[in-house]
Parts: C-alpha cells; sequence; structure tokens
C-alpha cells in the first residue's frame, strides 16, 4: 500500500516511510492510496473472530509487506492484549469502554501499535531511535507506556511542573526501563517549544536519532479503526448502529469512517465535540471557520482545528454533500455534560466521563426516533474527578489501579525551560 500527503505537494510513500516520517514534508497528511475492501471471508465471519484476529485483518492491508505476517500478528496480540467490552447502558444504548488499557484511555491501542512498528524498523536498520514527547497530561503517557519495554527505542518525555494531575505525573514518572520523564520548570507550550528546537538541531539529531511519536502518524489512526469492527461483533441485533464519537483532533472517528469503507456495517456517525465545534458548525454550513480555544471539562477534545480534518475530507472524496450524508455533527456545553453524568448515573447507574458524556446526550438526542446506538467511553472517569464531584454532588472511590499508581514513587529529572540545559541532559542522556 502506498499513502500519499492531503496537500499532494510531497512524493508518496510505502508504509514504513510513511510511519518513520510521521508527516509528509508538505505539512499533509499521510493517506492510503485506495481504501482496502475486505474479503468476503472476514466480512461474513469477523464477528467469530478474536479481538487480535480481527486487529491484524484490518492493519494488514496497509502494513502490506513492511511487516512479515506472524511478526505482525504478534504485535497484535500485544497491542490489543486488554479487554474493550461493549456495555449495554439502556434498552437501545451501549457504551464501548475503551478506558481498560494501560493508561485508562482510548489512545493506548495507537501508542501501542505506533511503538510496537517504529520498534521493528529501528531494530531493522540496527540504530537506535529516542522519541522525544512533550505531554500537556493525556497523551504523553499513552505514548511513553506504549514504548515501555520496546528494544530499540528510548523515549524522552517532557511534562510541565505542577501542571498534570497528580495521577497523570505517576503515570509519565514510574515507568522506570526505556522511559525517561523530565519535569519543565514551565508551562506546556515550554515543552513543546523545547522539543521543536531539539528536532532543528543538527548536532542532537545525528547523536540520538531523533523521531517524533506524532498523533496524527498513520500507524496511531489505522489501528483505531479496529474499536469499531469489534464493538459489532458485541451487539446481538444486526440493524447497523448509530456510532456517537467524543472528537477532538477527530482521529478516532474518522479511523471509524474508515472501518466502514472497508466493509463493515455501521450506521452513521456522530461527531460530537465540546465547546470547541468547528466540525458540527462546518456540517451545519459548510464553512470551516477557527475559534479560539476553550476550556472544557471534556479536555481532551478541547481543540479548535482538528489535526484529522483533512482525513475526513480525504475519505468522502472532498465531498461536502457525502460527508453530511454520513456524519451528524453535535456539541455541548460544560453545564450540560455535569447534568448529563448525574442523569444517566441516576436513571441507568451507569458512570460516564465527561467525554463520553457528550456521546451518550448525542446518542439520546440522535436516537428519539428509534434505532440503536453506541458511544465510545474514552477515559476512565477518575480521571477526571473533580469534574465527576461537582457533576455527581460527592466523590469518587479511588479504584486500585490508582491507588496503586498514587503510592509508586516518581522518578523525573528536573530541567530549566531553556535549550542549553535541556540539550546538556539530552546527550548525557
Ligand atoms: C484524545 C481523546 C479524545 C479525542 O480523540 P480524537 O481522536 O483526538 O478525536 C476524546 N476523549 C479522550 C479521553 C481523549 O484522550
Amino acid at each position: 500500500m502506498k499513502f500519499f500527503s492531503t496537500n499532494k505537494q510531497a512524493p508518496k510513500v510505502g508504509f514504513q516511510e510513511a510511519v518513520m516520517n510521521s508527516l509528509p514534508p508538505d505539512n499533509g497528511l499521510y493517506f492510503p492510496e485506495h481504501i482496502p475492501l475486505l474479503s468476503e471471508t472476514v466480512l461474513r465471519h469477523f464477528r467469530q473472530m478474536s479481538l487480535p484476529e480481527i486487529g491484524y485483518e484490518m492493519v494488514k492491508p496497509f502494513v502490506g509487506t513492511a511487516i512479515e505476517s506472524n511478526e505482525l500478528k504478534t504485535i497484535m496480540e500485544e497491542v490489543l492484549s486488554f479487554e474493550i467490552p461493549l456495555i449495554q447502558v439502556e434498552e437501545n444504548i451501549h457504551s464501548l469502554e475503551l478506558f481498560h488499557g494501560p493508561t485508562y484511555a482510548f489512545k493506548d491501542v495507537g501508542a501501542r501499535f505506533l511503538a510496537r512498528c517504529l520498534g521493528h524498523f529501528s531494530q531493522s536498520k540496527g540504530k537506535e531511535t529516542t522519541i522525544l514527547v512533550a505531554t500537556s497530561g493525556d497523551t504523553g503517557g499513552a505514548v511513553a507506556n506504549g514504548f515501555l519495554g520496546i528494544e530499540g527505542v528510548s523515549v524522552i518525555i517532557l511534562y510541565p511542573s505542577g501542571k498534570v494531575s497528580d495521577l497523570q505525573e505517576k503515570q509519565l514518572t514510574t515507568l522506570g526501563g526505556n522511559i525517561t520523564a523530565l519535569e519543565v520548570n514551565g508551562d506546556f507550550d515550554n515543552c513543546q517549544a523545547l522539543v521543536k528546537q531539539a528536532f532543528l538541531d543538527k548536532e542532537l539529531n545525528q547523536k540520538l536519532n531523533l523521531t517524533s511519536a506524532n498523533s496524527i502518524n498513520i500507524a496511531r489512526w489505522v489501528p483505531q479503526s479496529i474499536y469499531y469492527a469489534w464493538l459489532l461483533t458485541q451487539l446481538e441485533q444486526k440493524i447497523s448502529p448509530v456510532i456517537a464519537v467524543p472528537s477532538g483532533n477527530y482521529g478516532n472517528v474518522t479511523a471509524g469512517m474508515l472501518a466502514k469503507k472497508m466493509g463493515f456495517p455501521l450506521g452513521k456517525f456522530l461527531a460530537c465535540s465540546n465547546a470547541n465545534n468547528i466540525v458540527p458548525r462546518y456540517l451545519a454550513t459548510e464553512k470551516y471557520e477557527q475559534k479560539p480555544t476553550v476550556s472544557t471539562y471534556a479536555n481532551a477534545m478541547d481543540v479548535s482545528l482538528p489535526s484529522n480534518f483533512g482525513r475526513m475530507q480525504a475519505l468522502y472524496n472532498n465531498d461536502y454533500k457525502a460527508i453530511c450524508n454520513d456524519v451528524v455533527g453535535f456539541s455541548m456545553s460544560d453545564q450540560d455534560i455535569l447534568e448529563t453524568i448525574k442523569l444517566c448515573q441516576n436513571q441507568a447507574g451507569y458512570l460516564l466521563d465527561p467525554h463520553g458524556a457528550i456521546g451518550y446526550k448525542g446518542l439520546k438526542t440522535c436516537l428519539k426516533a428509534g434505532g440503536q446506538g453506541v458511544f465510545l467511553e474514552t477515559a476512565h472517569p477518575i480521571k477526571f474527578a473533580p469534574t465527576m464531584e461537582k457533576a455527581l454532588g460527592y466523590s469518587l472511590t479511588i479504584p486500585t489501579f490508582a491507588k496503586e499508581l498514587i503510592d509508586k514513587e516518581k522518578v523525573a529529572t528536573k530541567v530549566e525551560a531553556n535549550f542549553k540545559a535541556f540539550k546538556e541532559l539530552l546527550i548525557d542522556h
């Protein structure tokens, strides 16, 4: 399979190069030359297959010969080694819980797959790779965790001191092994700036063979499509469900659209956002207009210019009408998020997190005329404890995994938000 850049100003590349480059040189997005339709056999029998088996069938057409089949099978078993259960919330509404992975958020699958692909490619080149990531909390944790124990790759993760939650900090600083945490005396923008400058520094690049684990990497995008086939295996009724996806950069929901194009019987997509609702506004008006980013309770979706929007357009050949036929926009306020969490807990006994709440409410609104729906629960509610307390009026019991994590000892190297100090540290590393 070849991948082109959505900006059309860069050469087509194979899977390995697309993964290693992350971004095409023209700053577009890599996109598959054609969408592979899965075989009759797979589409007829996937309901009897295991999660890693489905995963293998879905990524194989994209990976092609870049990774040998048996190795790819092993990779999929490692990537998909935790449960992704579908829970019935109401008669016609199910929740696909994507938070049972190591960092309790859905990004684990994409991060783990990218890590294994990069590990494979750097080992076959016989050259150690260093991944640099700046994080404001969540994403970096999934990336760092995804790379834990991958041979041939070491990860350096920068986070702003005092600006991530306790749980997030422990997720970043207790991994050990090939993961090093740097606690930066500054904010997220300082961390990001240090990483950007490092990529421009010739000496560092030569010494450390630097790579990013960018969220738009094709190896993070494609495996998310597996969720959508997997939810179908767990639904009893065979009517195509409406799928509500809490969205920020629109990677997850566009991967769902990819699964549909590959042949899985999925219904319409509900593109769910918080107050940062550029895509729902686009769907309503055909105008794509950025507004300043607003902070919300569903903060993993506080994105004003979604990085995967180009993929949504490419999936529908840039045809606005075709997009609107398949995708419906929904957005809601912080106040509604709190009320929805409370209402769902009281009426259905199901605990939503602030992101999943938008998906649930979107379905309630859209399914008034009937049909069945699935929303994706993208994170564990305990990750948003203060918001949950505001919504419910009481604090959540801390689950065992969180207690164990909080009790672990933090290991981080402090660094000033100063490139010279940072560079010296990297070279000594
Ligand atoms: C990243 C994230 C999202 C948004 O996913 P996109 O693929 O960026 O649209 C939603 N919820 C949670 C909890 C996340 O971490």
